[in-house]
């Protein structure tokens, strides 16, 4: 299967913490990262206390299912120090999101797939569309249509 995963950080070294999470993902059992987009800076979502975000969507190649995807996903998350907190949406050292799992339609009280919020994020479709500019969802909309609709909100690509 193939899988898009979002990558969003904004704690203890966010770059740093976004490497080292794409190094993670590459060796998740089953599983093969077969690319990543660029790293993107962008303005934080909810609170606006916190610092900028670091993101970037991997694409990967599974044969775990997309529970046992998100398993390794909040393995990953814990062992780079993420503290769950009451407040949605808070500064964090590392979000590790199921965007869209091979053309399923996903909804149980641990999955929603395709990612409920990505239509209207920007962190989100422009990473995706750098490495998979022709994507459809499950129910046939195209990404080049939803990028219509989304504001860049003053997101910048990283070079380094
Ligand atoms: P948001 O979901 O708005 O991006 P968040 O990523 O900060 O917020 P988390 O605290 O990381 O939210 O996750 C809360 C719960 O969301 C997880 O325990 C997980 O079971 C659930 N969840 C539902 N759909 C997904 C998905 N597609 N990818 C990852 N987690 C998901
Ligand atoms: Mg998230
Ligand atoms: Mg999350």
């Amino acid at each position: 299967m193939i899988s898009y995963i979002g990558i969003g950080s904004n704690q203890s070294q966010p770059i740093e913490q976004a490497k080292q999470a794409i190094t993670a993902l590459n060796q998740i059992k089953n599983t093969t990262l077969v690319t990543c987009s660029s790293l993107y800076c962008s303005a934080p979502m909810g609170p606006q206390d916190q610092p900028d975000y670091i993101n970037a969507v991997a694409k990967l190649e599974t044969t775990l299912s997309a529970l046992e995807l998100l398993d390794e996903l909040q393995a990953i998350e814990q062992k780079q120090g993420r503290v769950r907190k009451d407040n949605r949406w808070g500064p964090r050292t590392l979000d590790l999101d199921i965007i869209l799992y091979a053309e399923q339609t996903i909804n149980n009280e641990r999955l929603t797939i395709p990612h409920y919020g990505m239509q209207q994020r920007e962190f989100v479709l422009y990473p995706l569309f750098e490495i998979a500019p022709q994507l459809q969802l499950p129910n046939g909309t195209f990404l080049t249509e939803m990028l219509k609709d989304c504001d860049k909100n003053g997101l910048t690509t990283i070079t380094s």
